[in-house]
Order: C-alpha cells, then sequence, then structure tokens
C-alpha cells in the first residue's frame, strides 16, 4: 500500500561561503533535482528503508526498530533517514512505522546536499502522515538535528532550510542566527540567463581536517575581537578589526567571512533591484576570497572559474565548502553552451575527468507529490 509520494530538492548556494557556522548570511536555492520517497504507513514499530540509488546488499530493504535507534552514525546511508526518526521521537512527536523507498536524481556527495534531501523528504512524509502539523523551519532544525548527533557530522543548518523552504523562482536569503527567512527573485530564464553547475567529481580527502582548521581560526578571530561570532564584524569596520589581529592566518579568514557576508547583501541589493547580471562580478570575487584569503579551493574549481571567463562567463565560484565539489557559473543563455564547452575542454586538456555540467534553475523546496 502506498500512502503516498514526497519530494524534497537539493540545493546550490548562490553566495555565502563558510559564514553559516559564523551566524552570518547564506543565499541557496533549490535545484530541479530531488530525492523522492514513496511511504506507506506502518503500525508495528518498524521502519523500513530501500534506496533505489545504492548498488547492490546496501541498498536494502533495512529493517529498523523504532525504540532501538540510537545515534552514533557509523551505519551507511540508513542513519540519515533513522536519524530524522529518532529526532522526530526525541523531540516527543508521535511517529510510527513506515516503509519508505527512495529515488534520487540528486548527485550524492558532490556538494548539492543529497543528504538533507534525503532527511528532508523522510521529515515531511513522516510530518503528513502522522498529522504532526510541524512548521518548515522546525522540520529543518530537525533535520540538522539528526545529521548532526545520530549522523555525526557536524553541518550548519543551511542545507536543510534550504531543501524544505525554498521557493520556485528565488534563492532563500537565511539569517543563520536569527533563522529569518526572506524570498528573493531569481528568475536567470526571464533575463536571458543561465546558470551552470559543474561537479567537479573531486573530492580531496583532507577536507574534514581543513574544515575544523577554518572553524576553530574563525572562533578565534572573534575572541580576540570581543564579539560572539565574526557576523558581528561590519563591512565598514573590517580594517579596524584587522588592525587588531596579530595572527596573518586568523586575519585571513576574517576578512573573508566579513567581506563574504557583504557580498550577500549586495547580492540581494542587486536581485531585488532586477539587476541580475550584476552579481556576476560579486561571485567572482567571492571565489577570489575563498581561494586567496579562506584557501579552500583546489585546482579543479580554480579551472572552472578561470576557464568560464575567459570563455565569457559574467561571474563564477566554487560552491559548498570547497577542496573538490561544486562550482556555479553564470552565464548569457547564448553563450551557455560554449562556456560548458570550454570547461568540458579545459578538464580533458589537463588529463582531468570530464566534469557533469548541468544547468539549475531555482526551484520548489520539498513538496507531497501525491
Ligand atoms: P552531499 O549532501 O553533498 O550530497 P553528504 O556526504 O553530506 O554529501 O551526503 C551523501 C550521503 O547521503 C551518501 O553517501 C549517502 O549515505 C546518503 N544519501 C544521499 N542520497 C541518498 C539516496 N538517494 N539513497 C541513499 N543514500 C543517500
Ligand atoms: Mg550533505
Amino acid at each position: 500500500m502506498n500512502d503516498g509520494v514526497w519530494a524534497a530538492p537539493g540545493r546550490v548556494n548562490l553566495i555565502g561561503e563558510h559564514t553559516d557556522y559564523n551566524d552570518g548570511f547564506v543565499m541557496p536555492f533549490a535545484l530541479p533535482h530531488t530525492t523522492v520517497a514513496t511511504v506507506a504507513r506502518r503500525d508495528d514499530g518498524v521502519l523500513r528503508l530501500h534506496s533505489a540509488d545504492i548498488d547492490g546488499d546496501g541498498a536494502g530493504p533495512f529493517e529498523l526498530r523504532l525504540d532501538e535507534l540510537a545515534p552514533g552514525g557509523g551505519r551507511g546511508w540508513t542513519d540519515y533517514p533513522a536519524g530524522v526518526v529518532w529526532a522526530l521521537r526525541e523531540a516527543g512527536h508521535r511517529v510510527g512505522g513506515a516503509d519508505i523507498h527512495y529515488e534520487s536524481t540528486v548527485p550524492a556527495g558532490a556538494g548539492l546536499s543529497s543528504s538533507a534531501a534525503l532527511e528532508v523528504v523522510t521529515a515531511l512524509a513522516l510530518n503528513d502522515l502522522y498529522e504532526l502539523g510541524l512548521e518548515r523551519r522546525y522540520i529543518a532544525r530537525l533535520c540538522r538535528r539528526a545529521e548532526n548527533v545520530y549522523v555525526g557530522a557536524p553541518t550548519g543548518i543551511m542545507d536543510q532550510m534550504a531543501s524544505a523552504c525554498c521557493t520556485d523562482g528565488h534563492a532563500l536569503h537565511l539569517d543563520t542566527r536569527a533563522l529569518s527567512l526572506r524570498q528573493v527573485p531569481f528568475d536567470l530564464r526571464a533575463h536571458g540567463l543561465e546558470l551552470l553547475v559543474v561537479d567537479t567529481r573531486v573530492k580531496h580527502s583532507h577536507s574534514e581536517g581543513e574544515y575544523g582548521r577554518r572553524r576553530a581560526g574563525c572562533e578565534a578571530g572573534a575572541a580576540a575581537l570581543g564579539v560572539n561570532a565574526l557576523r558581528d564584524v561590519p563591512n565598514d569596520a573590517l580594517e579596524d578589526a584587522l588592525a587588531r589581529l596579530d595572527d596573518p592566518e586568523v586575519r585571513s579568514l576574517v576578512r573573508h567571512v566579513v567581506t563574504e557576508n557583504h557580498r550577500v547583501e549586495r547580492v540581494i541589493a542587486h536581485l531585488e533591484a532586477g539587476e541580475v547580471r550584476a552579481i556576476g562580478p560579486l561571485l567572482t570575487e567571492g571565489h577570489a576570497s575563498l581561494r586567496d584569503d579562506f584557501h579552500v579551493s583546489c585546482r579543479e574549481l580554480d579551472l572552472v572559474v578561470d576557464t568560464s571567463l575567459t570563455a565569457g562567463a559574467l561571474g563564477a565560484r566554487m560552491t559548498g565548502g570547497g577542496f573538490g565539489g561544486s562550482a556555479i557559473v553564470l552565464t548569457e543563455s547564448s553563450s551557455a553552451h560554449l562556456v560548458a564547452q570550454s570547461v568540458q575542454e579545459a578538464f580533458a586538456s589537463a588529463s582531468l575527468d570530464a566534469p557533469r555540467v548541468f544547468t539549475a534553475s531555482p526551484s520548489a523546496g520539498a513538496r507531497r507529490l501525491s
């Protein structure tokens, strides 16, 4: 028996990178790519999970008893949906068992947030099936808790908020301190523009330790400046703040975070004024800051950005945590093909594996399909 079908999207972050753990601003939009869950309620306290996207025995079906769910991670992909059920129950919501079959078009591990899509689709389905009446921002927070505590991955709130709360034709301005949201019009097609996502298909293995080091450096910067988080340093106080920091590494981390928050605000102003092309240089500036100040880019991401700009793109940047994953490229629709081709050729000339390139139009957040 199928009780319903739900979908939740992956996302890309338009601007606002490494700002989330500094209480700052991010601006993701939902991809047309979704994780779809076909879900049937069951009343025997069992969660039965199957994924069409995992090969062989790893796909399941796996049967987990709800009263035996325990945080800790390390049990593979079922930790994500099991973590959602655990977080719901731990918060006191009465969810019972379910049969869930997943099928996704979100590339996994590409920095496009397949993990949040998997969590959010699970939470939304259970919210509807068990008539929990939960608000989307709350659902996003529970999903983050599932990922942080149950799976054991120290992520911010952006991915789950984007998957749960984005709307078609908009980017989502998220203030990660207040957890307030604003839908900012981002209609590329109406302006004759395209946004390409280039998944480099590389993930450099040192990324986790490097992430922790950046996070600690930002915290050290905030402490040295006597603020709760780097969000509290306004852009016009930056020079002053930098002059008070001795450690050159901390100084450049602070410079990135402060200027990046300011770039988010400038991007919003342009989009709200209908000046979509004007965000191109800000994207490129953001990339330079991530590359030169935050040191989280890599050869493959730089190659996408440099090649796209040479081929006539309006702007380009790495997106996501860095050290691989994906980049985004803003281009006139008329030259999108040429830009994509130039990137493919550049990768081939550098003897790198072919990247996956696709067009991303800002799409809807999680929803019930039937
Ligand atoms: P990202 O969120 O950037 O795609 P993560 O490492 O955070 O990368 O999450 C990827 C993991 O999420 C996969 O390794 C897998 O465990 C799980 N996952 C995502 N989508 C699916 C799916 N459709 N079926 C099963 N597991 C999935
Ligand atoms: Mg993820």
